[in-house]
């Protein structure tokens, strides 16, 4: 019988094993010049691993398309990394996107991750979903498309069949890669992943990884996007609200490295990480994966 300890020792030892793991990191348009320093920091951090690329998200419905060009641009040029926007077609009507991608094709962009965005309250329907979109992008030039994916399902979606077809119907308009929704029970990826491949899905998969360095954010955030807080996560993090962030960190980076492990062992080879502009706890997972540059 193999002992809890031999398998922890045979996981161990399957981390130094890897190659060619690829990472990518996501980022978020900062609000404040001090926002902005840390994000800085963190992009300069970062940038020597050479991760596959660094996306900055837009707030569907802000009207700050803006600040998601600027940085892309200044991560363009400033990094050497590969920089992908991310791209909401809820609020913007087909010419404008179409002119927004030019740009970006102008520019050097060749990755754009395609999002329909969240509906604006009271909405119910759209003109457009992502996948409309991704085929919108193809049209205008030779874009690596990536989209998003859930492996707990969309909250809008009706089942998890629905949403698995919607995310064929992405595939299909021309995407390459889904990034996914983060998630705590691995399983449920492995499952997802396995479904996906079941259905024909001819996309890359890529977990989305949250490092969880704020609880209580995190509780309210996987509220609205259906994600799953297992009660082993709540009894971590119990009675650490007070506490400093050192604690907190060290249990985010474990959090997140078992899960990489494990996904690691199941042949996963491209991890995306959700920062929100932080990069102590991607920078040391990556470190453990193997990813330095
Ligand atoms: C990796 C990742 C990155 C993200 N980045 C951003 C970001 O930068 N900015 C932002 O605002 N949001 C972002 N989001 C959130 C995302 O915009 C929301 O989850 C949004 O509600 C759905 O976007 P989608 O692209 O998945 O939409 P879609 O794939 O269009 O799906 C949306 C819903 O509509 C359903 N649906 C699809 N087609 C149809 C149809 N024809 N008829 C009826 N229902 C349909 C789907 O099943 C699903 O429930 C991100 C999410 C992920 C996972």
């Amino acid at each position: 019988m193999v002992s809890f300890a031999q398998g922890i020792d045979a996981l161990n030892q399957s981390m130094s094993e890897l190659r060619d793991i690829d990472v990518s990191f996501e980022f978020f348009p900062p609000k404040s010049p001090k926002m902005e320093e840390t994000l800085w920091k963190s992009v300069e951090r970062l940038a020597p691993l050479k991760p596959a690329y660094m996306s900055v998200t837009y707030g569907a419905n802000s009207g700050e398309r803006d600040r998601t060009h600027d940085v892309v641009k200044r991560i363009h040029q400033q990094t050497g990394v590969a920089a992908v926007p991310h791209l909401t077609c809820v609020d913007a009507s087909k010419e404008e996107l179409r002119q927004i991608a030019k740009d970006y094709w102008d520019t050097g962009i060749r990755r754009i991750v395609a999002l329909r965005g969240d509906l604006p309250n009271g909405v119910e329907k759209t003109e457009m979903y992502a996948s409309d979109l991704v085929a919108l992008l193809k049209d205008v030039a030779d874009f690596d498309v990536s989209v998003a994916a859930y492996p707990e399902k969309h909250p809008e979606a009706p089942n998890a069949q629905f949403d698995l077809l919607n995310l064929r119907r992405k595939a299909e308009a021309g995407a390459s890669e889904a990034i996914t929704q983060f998630f705590f029970d691995t399983s449920v990826f492995l499952r997802f992943r396995d479904r996906a491949a079941a259905a024909g899905i001819d996309l890359d998969i890529v977990p989305g990884i949250l490092p969880v360095t704020n609880y209580q954010t995190l509780i309210k955030f996987a509220g609205f996007t259906n994600v799953h807080v297992p009660g082993w996560l709540h009894r971590q993090f119990e009675g650490l609200d007070e506490d400093d962030h050192t604690t907190r960190n060290l249990l985010g980076a474990n959090i997140a490295m078992e899960q990489v492990k494990v996904l690691a062992q199941e042949g996963v080879k491209h991890f995306h990480f959700y920062t929100l502009n932080r990069s102590e706890l991607s920078y040391a997972i990556c470190h453990m994966l193997g990813a330095r540059g």
